[in-house]
């Protein structure tokens, strides 16, 4: 036995991976300088993660500045309470059936 091993040897125990190991570009400094990463938690035996328990959040990790929250994805226009016509790519209020700047149909 080693004697003084104090760190535990099983549990759960966050584990970070990287989603996406393509540079992204970080949204506080603006530099292709983050990779997208995910916190999970696995449940591990002797250091060995055996089992992916929780699946986390994804977030820009950036050399520079640290961990950022990832940007969301734009949401879909419905939501957003504007639309954008696919002609002239002006955008408006939502609810119309026509491009009220080009006139046409949506
Ligand atoms: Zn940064
Ligand atoms: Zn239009």
């Amino acid at each position: 036995m080693q004697e003084g091993f104090f760190i535990f040897i099983g549990g759960i125990q966050p584990r970070r991976v990287t989603v996406d190991p393509a540079p992204r570009r970080c949204p506080r400094c603006g530099l292709h300088t983050a990779r997208l990463q995910r916190m999970d938690h696995y449940l591990s035996l002797f250091f060995i993660p055996l089992l992916r328990v929780k699946t986390g959040s994804e977030f820009l990790a950036c050399s520079r500045c640290g961990e950022q929250p990832a940007a969301s994805p734009d949401p879909p226009a419905e939501e957003s309470g504007e639309g954008v016509c696919r002609f002239c790519r002006k955008s408006f209020p939502a609810g119309y059936l026509y491009c009220p700047l080009c006139g046409r149909r949506l």
